[in-house]
């Protein structure tokens, strides 16, 4: 039966939640909400199992598992819990009256009723104007969570009523620990995949390690010093590559930035680094340049990365940044 043990980070939003537990007193509309694959279904069921559940062990903030709540819960037949998920593409508004039905009946197990409505955003208008009734006025029994990766794409009226519970992303290191524990990786195993995923926990899960060996080979042409021809290639036209191509040379840049901070110097922990493989070129990189001259290629990389559309300012702007990246010495490989 999962748990809050199994929620990964995330320590100040189930801190939050575990202080409602403990006071018995409940918001009766929340919102779960930050990007996907960081808890946020999971801990609304936990949260939901355990306000539920029958016993009333003060010490622990888990569910029993065992009482009869629990076993309902377990079987996915428990009265007083439903979830709503859309209908083909969206939540629609027979769903939401569906469930305002049955809440005005009193819980038939507990103390409250509680519904997941995940994802939220998957509301059409209709929906989402016809929940706005209900959290406007709920039975006093009733609880509402909200579950949205594109939180601010709700309704306002929506967010305003609800008790926001925000879920942070990952730590690179939290990443790193997960797959170590999760696919039993080296710890430099489980630091390339993370580090080729961009730190995003859901795509560092289904990656294996040779096809990131590959990816870091390829992308780590963009500062080896390899034909610029070739490189220019990689940063043209509509190549399917090119958002890839930028994360690399964003976290090239920002490990040179850690290798240029008065932290690093003091501690020269190579875990400090994305790419730790790449130490002793990273180092060789740095050294070429000033903090400053890092600083500016950063600034100047963010803005193009941000930069919505493939438009030709931007391709311009792309050209112009990757003279810049590539006028110094470039480095020597080892022959
Ligand atoms: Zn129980």
């Amino acid at each position: 039966m999962p748990s809050f043990h199994d929620i990964v980070g995330q320590r100040r939003s189930i801190h939050i939640l575990q202080s409602f537990l403990k006071k018995k007193t409940y918001p009766q509309s929340l919102l779960f909400e930050g990007e996907s694959g960081l808890g946020k279904r999971l801990a609304a069921e936990v949260f939901s199992q355990k306000i539920l559940c029958h016993s009333d062990a003060a010490d622990t903030m888990e569910a029993c598992g065992t009482c009869l709540s629990c076993q309902k819960m377990r079987n996915q037949n428990h009265p007083d819990f439903s979830v709503i998920s859309p209908d083909g593409n969206a939540i629609k508004i027979d769903q939401i009256r569906e469930m305002q039905e049955k809440m005005i009946y009193k819980p038939i197990d507990g103390q409250r009723k509680i519904v997941i409505i995940d994802p939220a955003d998957k509301m059409n208008k209709a929906a989402a104007n016809g929940l706005l009734k209900t959290l406007e006025e709920p039975p006093s029994y009733a609880m509402i969570i909200l579950v949205s990766a594109k939180a601010l794409s709700l309704l306002p009226t929506l967010r305003s009523r609800c008790q926001k519970i925000s879920f942070h992303p990952h730590s690179f290191s939290q990443i790193v620990h997960i797959l170590k524990r999760e696919k039993g990786w080296t710890n430099s195993d489980a630091q390339l995949v993370t580090a080729t995923t961009h730190g995003r926990l859901q795509e560092s899960r289904g990656f294996d390690i040779e096809s990131a060996r590959e990816m870091d080979d390829k992308y780590h042409k963009l500062v080896a010093p390899n034909d610029l021809f070739e490189t220019v290639g990689i940063f043209s036209g509509n190549n399917p590559d090119l958002e890839a191509a930028l994360s690399y040379l964003m976290t090239w840049i920002r490990d040179a930035l850690v290798l240029k901070s008065s932290e690093y110097k003091k501690q020269s922990d190579p875990a400090m680094l994305r790419y730790a493989w790449r130490v002793e070129e990273l180092k060789s990189w740095t050294a070429q340049r000033s903090g400053s001259e890092i600083h500016d290629l950063f600034s100047d990389l963010q803005t193009i990365y941000h930069a919505r559309t493939r438009n030709v300012n931007r391709q311009l702007s792309l050209e112009t940044f990757l003279i810049r990246f590539r006028k110094y010495k470039p480095i020597h490989t080892q022959k």
